[in-house]
């Protein structure tokens, strides 16, 4: 489960911005998550709850924003929203897409004490 990691990245950095930003617990975390990035967001919070304890962190609350997949289609000469890493364009049934969005996995927004 390489959610557990992702958890334990994510306290690094609210731990190093907690020392460049002055705040001392964490409330609230909103994580965005691309469809296209492989994060379950159920394991994750699983994950979140368990690598926080003890930590700044202890006890926030985990809002997953989930930011769907596009890719730019060549031949449509327009963004197209895919599901899969691999999908062909919803449009044309092309191939030559370029994935421009949702592969992200990034903290959004903090809510601090
Ligand atoms: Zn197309």
């Amino acid at each position: 489960m390489h959610e557990m990691s992702l958890c334990e990245s994510v306290l690094e950095i609210l731990e190093q911005q907690s020392r460049q930003q002055h705040y001392s617990k964490v409330s609230r975390v909103w994580l965005e998550i691309g469809a296209l990035s492989s994060v379950e967001p159920d394991a994750m919070r699983f994950c979140f709850d368990a690598v926080m304890q003890g930590s700044l962190a202890e006890n926030a609350r985990l809002e997953i924003v989930t930011v769907r997949g596009q890719a730019w289609c060549l031949q449509c000469n327009k963004n197209v929203l895919i599901e899969q890493r691999y999908d062909t364009c919803p449009a044309c049934g092309g191939f030559q897409l370029q994935v421009n969005d949702g592969e992200q996995m990034r903290i959004k927004e903090l809510e601090v004490e």
